[in-house]
């Protein structure tokens, strides 16, 4: 097992298969985009298979989810999700994608074994979309979101990030449209992990505005709290339920004593929290003849050493070096 020392077990791999995007959310990355890692850095196909294997055969994990940058621009995605639908024990395998590209790739990646997704949608404002994310691709990402549906990749959860005075009217309005065709909709608090340092904590959008805004137009009901385990939302039943909306406070309301997740980078590192200034190479070893007992050990020696919590309430918080779109998010 993945295990560290304050008793939490690590079961939930986040898989970045590229620090490459599409898009350029400015609560992410520059407009001009960044320095991407070159090839020869990047874990082939068949090393990010190896490893999620090791992960799953004999580290305990049983979630995989992959991510980037944007994930759907790896063009051996299919292939890997297939490879680690095979594996047994099965993992639950979810992709955290802005959705362009699903339209043309969601079947295929029903097929070979996705069995989630987790799309990101901040607006629903062509405007505020091309302001926010520097591309006009609007309309490819609701296509992206139908399209999973249509092949069948439910539930869809809808993962919106607010900024002030950018789309922080919206949140209502985002509500409103993932009730209306079934996605489960989150709001994430915006987290400093911009390439550009560019996040205050005075402009971030929290969770009790967020909720302010939402109980203006819908009754919101918390639900039991004990029901949540380690997902990262709390959610609220909306005007009576079934519905439900969720809330990711990860600055205001830090669930790092719930953590279950374990990421690997595109490059091969692991890296124990998202705010983690430290990683383990894998990709090293591995490239030096490593064997799986090898890796297995510096794997779980990485988790072993995770913090209690992502620090960012702590005055002397440092962000990581790497921005989110290369950690994966
Ligand atoms: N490209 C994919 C996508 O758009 O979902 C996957 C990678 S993206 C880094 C994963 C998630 O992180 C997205 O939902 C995005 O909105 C969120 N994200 C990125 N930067 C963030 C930040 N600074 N604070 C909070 N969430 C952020």
């Amino acid at each position: 097992m993945l295990a560290d020392s304050f008793g939490r077990i690590a079961t939930d791999l986040r898989v970045s298969l590229t620090d490459r995007c599409n898009l350029r959310c400015s609560y992410c990355m520059p407009a001009e985009g960044l320095d991407w890692l070159s090839s020869p850095l990047l874990l082939t196909d068949d090393e990010v298979i190896r490893l999620i294997r090791i992960g799953v055969e004999r580290l305990g994990i049983t979630e995989v989810r992959f991510t980037g940058g944007e994930p759907l621009l790896r063009r051996g995605l299919p292939g890997i999700v297939a490879c680690t639908a095979a594996l047994r024990p099965r993992p639950q395998i979810s992709l955290t994608t802005n959705g362009i590209g699903l339209a043309r790739l969601a079947a295929a990646l029903h097929t070979a074994g996705l069995d989630r997704i987790n799309a990101s949608l901040d607006t629903l404002q062509t405007a505020t979309f091309k302001a926010l994310a520097k591309r006009d691709r609007l309309a490819d990402v609701l296509a992206g979101l139908a399209a999973a549906a249509a092949a069948g990749i439910t539930p869809i959860k809808v993962n919106s990030v607010l900024m002030r005075d950018v789309n922080d009217g919206e949140a209502a309005q985002l509500l409103r449209y993932c009730l209306a065709r079934g996605y489960q909709l989150r709001f994430i608090e915006q987290m400093p992990l911009d390439a550009q340092h560019g996040w205050r904590r005075e402009n971030m959008v929290t969770a009790d505005e967020i909720l302010c805004a939402l109980s203006a137009e819908f009754t919101l009901k918390p639900d039991d709290p004990a029901e949540r385990g380690s997902a990262p939302a709390e959610t609220f039943l909306v005007d009576g339920g079934p519905d439900r909306v969720g809330i990711i406070g990860s600055v205001t309301r830090p669930f790092c004593g719930a953590c279950d997740r374990v990421r690997l980078t595109a490059d091969g590192q692991i890296r124990n929290c998202l705010f983690a200034r430290e990683e383990s190479d894998l990709r090293g070893p591995m490239r030096s003849g490593a064997t799986d007992d090898e890796l297995a050990a510096l794997w779980r020696r990485a988790v072993a050493a995770k913090l209690p919590g992502h620090g960012i309430n702590d005055p002397g918080f440092l962000q990581p070096a790497r921005p989110m779109s290369a950690i994966g998010g």
